[in-house]
């Protein structure tokens, strides 16, 4: 067997690789394992979009007490990690960056997961955070101590206690690998779409793709005319509108280098165009609809074949499950050594796979486009709050949060795109930066008034949660269909109901009257 990632089900056996040379490295003394405690105000578990906005924004406010625990080799974190063919972001560079670092050179409106990772290598290079990152320190458990008043983490390389705990391990992490009977006996090549095995050739082989996704959508078109046959293993067909990728012109990265603020405006046009969708996904899931026939019209443009297009007709609203941009992904589909399959796979078995019909497919290789874990995110079994309970315990019933941050019973803990900050149409950069501003603001709450420890009310979660789910039975994504988005007792815990906004308007101070201070 050539199984080319580690395809255990927990997390950190697929999740450990950051990938190549890292853009800070941190101190040759740093990276020895060490059983000394370094103690620090805050410390940040992940080294993506998240974990480097808190570090660059606790440096731009005057702060150096901290350390960024990553437990891969480079920043980057899903754009060091997804580095498939195709691989790009779905909202326009300008607003899927940080508005405290632009980038005038972004070369397209979606730009390429090479851009995106160059980008925030250079955002921790420029911030200056090298001695800070700690490359290798997968944290591996930490737990809050009620005597001391601080978080002690053991990581893979020593041990480190902080006043303040940042979760910046990210939503979308942790690789998922389906539970299909015989996956483990296949004889063949397979790995995850997040972790691409650029070492295999995929030249002239008979290649499955399991799942499609955001990830499928971008690489089948990219690999299709190099492989022998693909088949594409489809559950449910995804809602796909044009995606109208476009190159910025030189002269467009001149302005806006020379005259930031066109760019801002540029961001702002985007923010505003982006914010709409919500009108649709949250408030009135009926006008859908006028996007539903932009999405059909585009798959009869591109699909001429009655069969096939059946086969990519959602039955679902549309938004009920991630809306894709593509323009290249249907007519990959009806390329003659490309086949749908929309059966259900039985089983895989040595050199092959064995669908719900009877029909049995030769492969060599398999590749899995199967999402991440979400809702289990396995470090919230790692976290250990006053009573000892991990948050996964805690979260038996299913996540919940203050503001998607703040956990009561886990005190001076802060989660990154926690539990209801995810998002359906525009960026997540813009939650993570209202998430920033309301973390160093109850750190500056904390310093100015000597508090110790801050601790959500279980009453002000109680109230935050049944206003996020009162608003969520209006949504789209209640509306019948399975997705990544509910939890396993279908309960929506990963989307705000709301535009990026309100979510911006409740978090811009902190809001001590909330929280126990001790
Ligand atoms: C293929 C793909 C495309 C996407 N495109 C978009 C897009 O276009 N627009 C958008 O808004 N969002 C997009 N997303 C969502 C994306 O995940 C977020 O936008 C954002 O990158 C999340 O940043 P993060 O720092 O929270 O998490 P990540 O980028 O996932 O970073 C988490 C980091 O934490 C580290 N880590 C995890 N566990 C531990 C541990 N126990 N100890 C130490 N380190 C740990 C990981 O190694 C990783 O480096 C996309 C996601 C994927 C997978």
């Amino acid at each position: 067997m050539s199984q080319s990632a580690t395809m255990g089900r927990e997390g950190s056996d697929m999740a450990t690789r950051g990938r190549a040379g890292s853009a800070a490295r941190e101190e040759p003394a740093m990276s020895a394992r060490s059983s000394a405690v370094r103690h620090v105000r805050v410390a940040i578990v992940g080294a993506g979009f998240s974990g480097l906005g808190m570090a660059m924004r606790l440096k731009q406010t005057g702060r150096d007490d901290f350390v960024v625990l990553e437990r891969g080799e480079d920043v980057g974190g899903t754009w060091r990690d997804n580095t498939y063919p195709g691989a790009a972001c779905d909202v326009p560079s300008h607003l899927y960056s940080f508005s405290f670092a632009p980038n005038p050179n972004w070369t397209r409106s979606y730009s390429p997961q090479a851009e995106i990772r160059a980008y925030l290598r250079r955002c921790a290079a420029r911030s200056g955070l090298s001695s800070h990152l700690r490359f290798g320190h997968e944290a591996l458990d930490a737990s809050w101590d009620e005597g001391e008043r601080r978080w002690r983490i053991t990581t893979a390389q020593g041990p480190f206690t902080a006043d303040v705990l940042v979760l910046g391990n990210g939503p979308l992490a942790e690789p998922s690998v389906p539970a299909i009977p015989g996956l483990d006996r296949f004889e063949g090549t397979l790995f995850h779409s997040a972790r691409w095995d650029h070492g295999h050739d995929l030249t002239a082989e008979r290649v499955a793709v399991v799942g499609t996704g955001a990830s499928a959508v971008q690489f089948v078109p990219r690999i299709a005319p190099r492989v022998g046959c693909l088949t594409l293993f489809q559950r449910t067909p995804p809602w796909i509108v044009p995606r109208l990728d476009r190159p910025i012109s030189a002269r467009k990265r001149a302005l806006y280098r020379a005259a930031p603020v066109a760019q801002r405006v540029r961001r702002a046009a985007i923010y505003w165009q982006r914010e709409l969708g919500a009108l649709g996904l949250v408030y009135r899931p009926h006008l859908m609809a006028g996007a539903e026939r932009i999405a059909r019209a585009h798959l009869e443009a591109q699909v001429a074949d009655p069969a096939l297009r059946a086969g990519l007709t959602p039955t679902y609203t549309m938004g009920c499950k991630r809306i894709l941009l593509s323009d290249d992904f249907y007519p990959a589909l009806t390329r003659p050594n490309v086949e749908l399959v929309t059966d259900r796979i039985r089983a895989v078995q040595a050199h092959g796979i064995v669908t719900d019909d009877g029909a049995e497919r030769a492969v060599d290789t398999i590749i899995l486009a199967t999402g991440f874990h979400v809702t289990d995110n396995p470090v919230y079994r790692r976290v250990h709050g006053r009573d000892g309970r991990s948050l996964a315990d805690t979260w038996s019933g299913g996540s919940r949060a203050y503001l998607g941050t703040a956990v009561a019973g886990f005190p001076n803990l802060f989660i990154m795109i926690g539990p209801n900050t995810g998002l359906g149409h525009t960026s997540m950069v813009v939650m993570i930066e209202s998430q920033l501003a309301y973390i160093l603001d109850c750190l500056s709450l904390m310093d100015r008034r000597g508090v110790g420890a801050v601790e959500v009310r279980p009453e002000a979660q109680e109230r935050f949660n049944e206003e996020v789910q009162r608003r969520m039975r209006r949504t789209v994504w209640t509306s019948g269909c399975a997705s990544w988005y509910l939890d396993a007792g279908g309960r929506n815990s990963t989307l705000w109901p709301g535009f990026t906004w309100e979510y911006r308007l409740k978090t811009r101070r902190f809001d001590p009257a909330n929280y126990d201070l001790g």
